[in-house]
């Protein structure tokens, strides 16, 4: 008997256009994944804001991992088939927040604290129009991006030394930083990878077994993920670089960045 299939992707330089934040190229792959029921799991450093805007467009129902893991939403109808006996004063607007990493507040204070002794910014600091310079986004969609739960992004200005103190810091605070397709993130000790896993289990209960997982990313952050799945697919940079690891030696690397390459990656592994 075939497994059930479970798909996890990262956005940026992934399902997104680095360039553009496109994803029309990836269309045919999605309506395949719709038609064969495939859950579609985002998974991003972005904000839950961010993140449901773009499940809207996309037309996707599914759960959804936010900030690099820090944060999971399930949809409230898909609870109980997943498993998960919410508590009711973690759901809101009918998702149950599923709280992974520290509180933003928290890791604002360490931040605040670290501030004289390195030299670096992030979102807390930085006006609207700032973000939105950064990161190439509009002045609505970077007010979106400034609406961290669970993490914050982070300019380096300082050495490559003083970021090896820096990190060490972070650790004794329990925070860990890794580095995004625009920014480092700094968070609580979770990744992408401890998100994806959680998931993993919920589907097995949904299925009765364990489904066969695929992820596709692009960055370092993205490489915990990718090492969780069944199979892995690297999406390719503009410059025809890409993401390599020892442990993902058998991945499958899509011809083309962005969404084309994304829609190839799909198609390919689903049917592998
Ligand atoms: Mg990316």
């Amino acid at each position: 008997m075939k497994r059930p299939i479970i798909v996890f992707t990262d956005l940026d330089g992934t399902l997104l256009n680095h360039h553009d934040y496109d994803w029309s190229a990836a269309k045919p792959a999605l309506a395949t994944l719709r038609e064969r029921k495939i859950p579609l799991m985002l998974v991003s450093s972005k904000t839950d804001v961010e993140m449901l805007a773009l499940r809207r467009e996309l037309g996707n129902t599914d759960p959804l991992v936010c900030e690099n893991g820090s944060l999971i939403l399930i949809p409230e109808p898909l609870l109980a088939s997943l498993g998960i006996e919410a508590d009711p004063r973690s759901i809101s607007d009918q998702y149950y927040y599923d709280y992974r990493g520290l509180p933003r507040e928290q890791i604002l204070t360490v931040l605040n604290e670290l501030k004289p002794d390195y030299r670096f910014t992030g979102f807390a600091w930085m006006t609207v129009d700032e973000v939105a310079q950064y990161t190439g986004l509009s002045p609505e969609a970077a007010a979106l991006a400034g609406e961290r739960k669970a993490s914050e992004p982070v300019v380096w200005r300082d050495t490559p030394e003083a970021f090896t103190a820096f990190q060490d810091q972070l650790k004794q605070h329990k925070l860990r930083i890794v580095k995004g397709g625009r920014f480092y993130h700094v968070m609580g000790q979770c990744d992408k990878g401890d998100a994806v896993r959680s998931l993993q289990n919920r589907y097995q209960h949904h299925f009765g077994a364990a489904p066969f997982s695929i992820a596709l990313g692009d960055s370092p952050n993205d490489l915990d993920m990718l090492k969780q799945v069944d199979a892995a697919a690297i999406i390719p940079h503009s410059d025809g670089s890409h993401l390599e690891d020892p442990a993902l030696n058998k991945a499958h690397i899509a011809p083309k960045e962005g969404a084309a390459g994304w829609n190839e990656a799909v198609l390919t592994l689903i049917d592998r």
